[in-house]
């Protein structure tokens, strides 16, 4: 069964990156360019798992996955997000506590994506 994954983010470069990354590991992979159209996406093609990034306009990241979580319980959430000079990024932090299961600091290894949505989406992942 092939896994559909929605990758949620403004920068046009990162969302074909992770497209690419995730195509050739076989995963079906539809995109959003912010939170709304991602909302939308979501609703339409019921996808196995969300990646979102958290600056965006339209509707930025955080309220996307307030709505993610509120619509979709049990779909994981991966967060990404440009990290501060400390290299850590507060807005993961509300990520995570809002629902997100996985977060990541941009820029981060592709490889390093890939595991995490693997590991999401594995049957011995149980949701918190
Ligand atoms: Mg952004």
């Amino acid at each position: 069964m092939t896994r559909r994954i929605l990758v949620i983010d403004d920068d046009a470069a990162v969302r074909e990156t992770i497209m690419q990354t995730l195509d050739e590991r076989g995963y079906e992979v539809i995109t959003a360019e912010n939170g709304a159209l991602g909302l939308a996406a979501s609703r339409r093609a019921r996808p196995d798992l969300a990646i979102t990034d958290i600056v965006m306009p339209v509707m930025e990241g955080l309220q996307t996955i307030r709505e993610l979580r509120r619509e979709r319980p049990a779909m994981p959430i991966v967060a990404i997000s440009c990290g501060s000079h400390a290299g850590r990024n507060v807005l993961l932090d509300i990520a995570r506590q809002l629902g997100a299961w996985e977060v990541l600091v941009k820029p981060f290894d592709l490889d390093e994506l890939a595991a995490r949505v693997e590991c999401c989406l594995s049957p011995r992942w149980v949701s918190p």
